[in-house]
């Protein structure tokens, strides 16, 4: 009885530990039954992450741990360790690339260890900082492998994956009646960008995942995966599984910031800055809404923010929330011309350059037309796998 952990296989070469893992599982000893499997997204701004961040973890229970550790050596030897070497690839080629560095971790008796796992989510971290594993194997990967295994799972969400045969190629084939099917369940989160109108069920690019799809309960995982692959036009998986995930759960985010705004700066790429006294915000461009409501921040205005810190120290916007904001403040018009007077300087009133009538200091104030006290989010697609979509915190804490 253990828990071993798994990370770091994926490669340009188009691997994906998910599956991985269950190849592994697949060709277990017979005495060996394999528990949950888990799937753990972990600190998207990680040096070495790989593709997809996250890493995997599975329960094995067997009375002869010896002969286990035996065939997870051979297993490790002649399949895991040749996907080390190969270049990942990313979306974001501004950032350096490193070879993919697999690692496998066996602990007979995790230790809980929450704090750990909570650091995993919000900072490098390294290998002298992993709890010492019973056996381990591999390099780098050995780092989001034990992060996978000592996640507390305290909230968790689901998420079915299947894979596709080594012989499809191109374009997925899933079934279009039962994916629109599956997106209307109450159980499932994610299934479409309905902004974009596109399907999140499929992956980009190359990867052996045919779909993955992501589910509040275990039971509606079970469901929608069985709907998708017996869909008449679905192409034939090589087998699925259903993983535990921290995905849609804010793990990553503590309590949000309440900041006032110092100064707001649209920046190259079209993203904006929010500064503050303590720290700078950034809303990305393709964080819609909020990138869009950041702009129209002035100084004085109370937001509470959410994200995680970037190495830069920056913190990446994740959700926005206006509390107050200041009016908007102009001069009054001349009574005769209509033309807003100017300022002759401090306490010296104002001025119509018309008409040259004067008054007394004054301003107006307007109400700036902006949302208070709703939470902003980023378009499905371009959220976080670890974010709590906003419909979806009722749904946890109910638990359907
Ligand atoms: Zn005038």
């Amino acid at each position: 009885m253990g828990w071993l952990g798994l990370d770091d296989t994926d490669s340009l070469g188009g691997g994906c530990t998910t599956e991985v893992l269950h190849q592994l599982v697949k060709s277990l000893p017979a005495n060996v039954n394999a528990g949950q499997p888990r799937l753990v997204r972990l600190w998207p701004f990680a040096q070495r992450r790989t593709r997809g961040n996250a890493a995997v973890a599975i329960e094995l229970k067997t009375d002869n741990e010896q002969e286990l550790l035996h065939f997870l050596d051979q297993h490790w030897t002649s399949q895991i360790e040749p996907l080390g070497g190969e270049i990942q690839s990313s979306h974001h080629s501004d950032r350096e690339q490193f070879p993919s560095d697999p690692g496998m971790v066996w602990y007979s008796k995790p230790e809980p260890f929450a704090a750990f796992y909570r650091n995993g989510l919000r900072r490098e971290i390294h290998l002298e900082e992993l709890p010492p594993a019973t056996k381990s194997w591999g390099g780098n990967g050995r780092i989001g492998a034990s992060l996978a295994v000592h996640w507390p799972a305290d909230i968790k969400t689901y998420e079915a994956i299947a894979w596709r045969l080594k012989s499809c190629e191109g374009p997925r084939r899933l079934d279009q009646d039962a994916m629109q099917i599956i997106d209307e369940m109450e159980e499932t989160f994610l299934c479409r960008d309905h902004r974009l109108g596109t399907s999140m069920l499929a992956p980009r690019g190359n990867s052996p995942v045919l779909f993955g799809i992501r589910a509040w309960t275990k039971s509606g995982a079970e469901k929608a995966l069985q709907m998708l692959v017996d869909g008449p036009d679905t192409e034939s998986t090589s087998g699925s599984m259903i993983f535990e995930t921290n995905q849609a759960t804010d793990d990553h985010l503590d309590d949000a910031f309440e900041v006032e705004v110092t100064g707001v700066d649209v920046i190259k790429g079209g993203h904006t800055r929010i500064r503050s006294d303590s720290n700078h915000y950034i809303a990305f461009r393709e964080s819609g809404d909020i990138a869009r409501l950041a702009q129209h921040l002035r100084t004085g205005d109370i937001v509470e923010c959410k994200g995680l810190e970037a190495p830069d120290e920056t913190i990446h916007i994740e959700g926005l929330r206006i509390r107050a904001i200041v009016p908007d403040r102009s001069r009054p018009s001349c009574t005769e011309c209509n033309k807003a007077m100017t300022s002759m300087g401090n306490n010296q009133g104002l001025r119509c350059k018309k008409c040259g009538r004067t008054m007394e200091d004054a301003w107006e104030e307007s109400w700036r037309n902006l949302p208070l006290g709703v939470w902003i989010q980023p378009p499905a697609s371009s959220r976080r796998h670890l974010s709590k979509p906003l419909k979806a915190t009722e749904a946890i804490q109910n638990n359907l």
